[in-house]
């Protein structure tokens, strides 16, 4: 039990140290009403001296004069020092006891079970329970208070939300709560009691604060709605889908919205764009399956496109060239002039090459 008081002290002690600059903050925030206080006590001292010339003198009407001065300056001079009183009380509540510091750390023990004071940073952290939101388990969380920005040595949020069990929305894997984006916690309406509870130095309330709005979901302030939470992102355009309305591609094996799912059109094999080819031919789509090589000109092609391993386009060339080679064939045999091998056929008809026609 000694051992644990100590401890706790220990921390206190060393939490204290951490927010020691930040004292040295709230004085240079009174250094600066301060500053003026001097200037305006030195005219007012100058203005009570003329106001008695005045008088011996028996100058009434500028004695009145340096009066109504008088008055108007020593009420700027209350009103000044009433600031700098205010500052000052500030400036003394901003760093908070040590022994109240120690009251602190019991309290988050008693109601987080226990905190974390890691020196590295330097963090006061604690852990949530496991937070379930409309069915949503988004595991627990640790809040953490950056003590370094808390004592005013930067100007970022000196809050941390971190998922110690991450779920984050499917369409964006920095958003592990709805109110939570990058670590960052979007307090809503809980703001400015934050601000305040930390500006006191009631960390206990703080974090109390923080827990409240990680358990409580508001739709309205919501990085992602939990109705979209559970979607499955489309591996191509990135949509957030229902699971019910998936294409899943086996070529690559993974889920695709409708828009950017197809199938091929020679064998309907369900794919995805990435997972078929514009067949050049016909200007439809084919899995890797349906694309062959021209034999001819080695274009891809698909089944359809291809007659006997040669596609359209070269079997129209081939048309030509045996349509071109027939004509050859017949102007060749039109041309020949008789041989021997022609002798049968002019044998068989002597009389029509030699007979006149008449
Ligand atoms: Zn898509
Ligand atoms: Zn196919
Ligand atoms: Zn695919
Ligand atoms: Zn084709
Ligand atoms: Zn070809």
């Amino acid at each position: 039990m000694k051992t644990r008081v100590y401890a706790l002290a220990k921390c206190a002690g060393k939490v204290a140290t951490a927010l020691a600059p930040r004292s040295a903050t709230g004085l240079q925030n009174l250094c600066n009403p301060l500053s003026h206080v001097p200037d305006q006590a030195v005219a007012i001292a100058r203005l009570a001296s003329q106001l008695s010339t005045c008088r011996a003198h028996r100058w009434f009407y500028a004695a009145n004069r340096i009066h109504d001065r008088l008055t108007r300056s020593l009420r700027a001079l209350r009103v000044e020092l009433e600031r700098c009183e205010e500052v000052a009380a500030r400036a003394n509540r901003s760093v908070p006891e040590t022994r109240e510091l120690l009251a602190e750390l019991r309290e988050l023990q008693d109601e987080f079970g226990d905190f974390a004071l890691d020196d590295q940073g330097p963090t006061l952290s604690v852990v949530t329970e496991p937070v379930e939101l409309e069915d949503t388990e988004l595991g627990r969380f640790r809040i953490c208070l950056l003590l370094d920005e808390f004592a005013g040595r930067d100007d970022r949020d000196p809050i941390r939300v971190i998922a110690l069990d991450p779920r984050p929305a499917a369409r964006d894997g920095a958003v592990t709560h709805p109110h939570v984006s990058g670590e960052c916690l979007c307090a809503g309406d809980a703001s400015v009691a934050l601000r305040t509870a930390l500006g006191d130095g009631r960390f206990c309330d703080a974090f109390l604060l923080i827990r409240s709005v990680l358990l409580n979901y508001n739709a309205q302030s919501a990085y992602v709605a939990l109705d979209n939470w559970d979607g499955r992102p489309c591996g191509d355009c990135g949509y957030v889908m229902d699971m019910d309305d998936c294409c899943w591609c086996e070529a690559c094996e993974n889920e695709y919205c409708e828009e950017c799912f197809g199938y091929c059109h020679s064998c309907d094999l369900s794919r995805c764009r990435s997972c078929v080819t514009t067949c050049e031919g016909c200007h439809e789509p084919a899995c890797d399956g349906c694309l062959i090589p021209c034999r001819t000109c080695g274009e891809l092609r698909c089944v359809a496109c291809c007659e006997d391993g040669i596609c359209i386009n070269c079997q129209g060339d081939e048309e030509d060239n045996d349509d071109n080679e027939l004509q050859t064939r017949d102007d060749d045999a039109a041309n020949r002039p008789n041989t021997a091998s022609n002798a049968p056929h002019a044998a068989s008809a002597p009389n029509e090459a030699t007979a006149p026609t008449i």
